[in-house]
């Protein structure tokens, strides 16, 4: 007579032979066949095939030993000579807050002309009701325009005569139309506040342009109605398909202007309902001046450094960490201490920290401090990082490397290099930014845009202006010495980027036991022309083995969010 232990062993051992056979449990889930996989692995390899299984990469290769591996219930996907790459990660993108607001705004990404962009504003004035609030929150320059000047209030009244329309520009003007004006109670320029100014036409009249400081800009912005909790909701969900459309499978996000603990209960609530399609990594940016600290602290009690799952995750503080080094050239002893004080805080609690840094020539205040914290807790394990500072010197980027602190590089010059080469000169631009000789010294470098207010969030944008240099003008900026190679910059927005979460043991490049996260593209990426690359979407994307966007000829494969 068996005992009951007998039993169950009996049962565990038609189990196990059970789960050891080939159809039954070793079968890929899925099977992509006769592309061009750049996998990015050390060798450089390009695969013709790949398997994912159980949300990874299973195997990679050539086609007859892939196809091999299916077993009856494999969804064999044809890609018909189609490139390939790894999953995108953009390292430094606003996405929570585009996030929230994605339903709601209107966005002149990508719009060439004023005529396009005021068809825009048209057509979310029709779609909406007369009264409700159009919403351009940035993202977009007067240098992507054929007409190369911002609209004016006759065009923007054309457009929306019946709705009440904010745009901004970068953190520096804002735009209001008269019902806009009037709905914020903005009579006369003494409504505005000190640091502010209606700019004039030359007869003296205002023209709806604002302009003034970051934290008035982004003052008039808190004025706005905020979306709804649901609007947040629809918003995180598309403003992350449109992300997966542009072939992006994960985000850092820094924080921002504009965000509170409130505004990540519906990101919280789309990953709860296992409804996320992007990986998201977020750092907590200051929020009451000078009591910065205190906040972080009793924020992160109940939020430990890496806390979260592979959708989701906390990755410590920045990039405000303090106000008063924030976008500070010239902070005094006083402040530096208080960051210090902070930094130390959270290099003691095995934290991450990202600072947002704008000029080289200022850096050395904020090194002092990484270098003093360095002495009592060692910063390499933990991978702090710098964000932005384009015009980086190498003793800059040397002492960073000392470190162990990585460099989140954007594409702002792709928008803002004709005012830095009025500013600064050929030579600077030149060098600007210096992505080769980072990369030649082995500082850890993420790619990405730093969307959605000052840049689009458009990858592929990014990584264009990487191998070519030229503004969204088409002015040449970056020289040959600073222009990496195609692989060179994928590796930047793939595993480059991973690296600063701690995830490039996890995805980055398509390798056995990585996370299968991909994307199918339009075009070759490695051999397009150029200026053909802003232009290459995805056809299908997949996070971990599961398909979150598809399109053409692999529509069919869409399951919807959440299943
Ligand atoms: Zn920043």
């Amino acid at each position: 007579m068996k005992t009951p232990i007998g039993y169950l062993a009996a049962l565990l051992s038609i189990l196990f032979i059970a789960l050891a056979s080939p159809a039954l449990a070793q079968a890929p889930d899925t099977i992509l066949l006769n592309g061009k996989i750049v996998t990015l692995d050390a060798r450089s390899t390009i695969a013709e095939a790949l398997a994912v299984r159980d949300g990874k990469v299973f195997s990679v290769g050539h086609a007859d030993e892939i196809k091999a591996l299916a077993g009856p219930n494999t969804r064999i996907v044809d890609l018909a000579g189609r490139t390939v790459i790894p999953g995108l990660i953009d390292s430094h993108m606003h996405a929570i807050r585009a996030a929230l607001f994605y339903a709601t705004e209107v966005n002149w990404i990508g719009a060439k002309s004023i005529a396009e962009a005021m068809e825009r504003i048209r057509a979310a004035a029709k779609a909406y009701k007369p009264g409700t609030w159009l919403i351009v929150a940035g993202g977009w320059t007067p240098q992507q325009f054929a007409e190369k000047r911002r609209p004016t209030q006759a065009e923007l009244v054309a457009a929306a005569p019946d709705n009440p329309v904010y745009i901004q520009l970068f953190y520096a003007n804002a735009f209001l139309n008269p019902a806009g004006l009037k709905a914020l109670n903005i009579a006369t320029e003494a409504d505005l506040g000190a640091a502010a100014k209606f700019e004039k036409d030359e007869g003296g009249n205002a023209t709806g342009w604002i302009s003034g400081s970051s934290a008035v800009i982004t003052g008039l912005f808190d004025k706005l109605p905020l979306p709804t909790f649901e609007q947040s909701i629809t918003g995180t969900k598309l403003f992350f398909r449109e992300l997966n459309r542009l072939g992006l499978t994960g985000v850092s996000d820094p924080g921002g202007f504009n965000l509170v603990a409130s505004s990540y209960l519906p990101l919280f609530r789309v990953w709860q309902d296992h409804a996320l399609t992007m990986r998201v990594v977020f750092s907590l940016f200051a929020q009451r001046p000078g009591k910065e600290l205190e906040d972080i602290q009793a924020m992160t009690q109940m939020l430990p450094m890496g806390f979260g799952d592979d959708m989701l995750r906390f990755n410590g503080i920045g990039e405000n960490v303090a106000w008063g080094m924030y976008n500070n050239d010239n902070p005094t002893e006083a402040q530096k201490q208080q960051y210090y004080e902070i930094a130390r805080w959270a290099a003691s609690r095995g934290m991450t920290l990202t600072q947002h840094w704008n000029n080289n020539k200022s850096a050395h205040h904020l090194l002092d401090v990484f270098e003093r914290v360095n002495k009592e807790f060692p910063l390499a394990p933990l991978r702090w990082s710098i964000a932005h500072m384009n015009d980086a010197t190498p003793d800059n980027l040397e002492r960073m490397k000392a470190l162990g602190v990585g460099w989140l590089m954007q594409n702002a010059m792709y928008f803002g290099g004709e005012p830095f080469l009025k500013d600064r000169g050929i030579e600077a631009v030149r060098r600007t930014p210096p992505i080769m000789t980072g990369l030649k010294m082995g500082l850890a470098i993420g790619g990405g845009t730093d969307a959605h207010r000052v840049m689009s969030y458009n990858p592929f944008v990014s990584l264009e202006w990487m191998v070519d240099g030229k503004t969204v003008a088409g002015m040449p900026t970056r020289g040959p010495d600073e222009t990496p190679s195609r692989e060179q910059a994928l590796r930047l927005y793939t595993q480059g980027s991973a690296w600063f979460t701690f995830d490039d043991d996890k995805r980055g490049t398509l390798e056995s036991g990585k996370l299968a996260d991909l994307a199918v593209l339009t075009k070759d990426y490695m051999t397009v022309p150029a200026d053909e690359i802003g232009g290459i979407e995805s056809l299908l994307t997949m996070v971990g083995g599961k398909v979150v966007y598809a399109a053409g000829p692999y529509q069919a494969l869409e399951q919807s969010p959440g299943n």
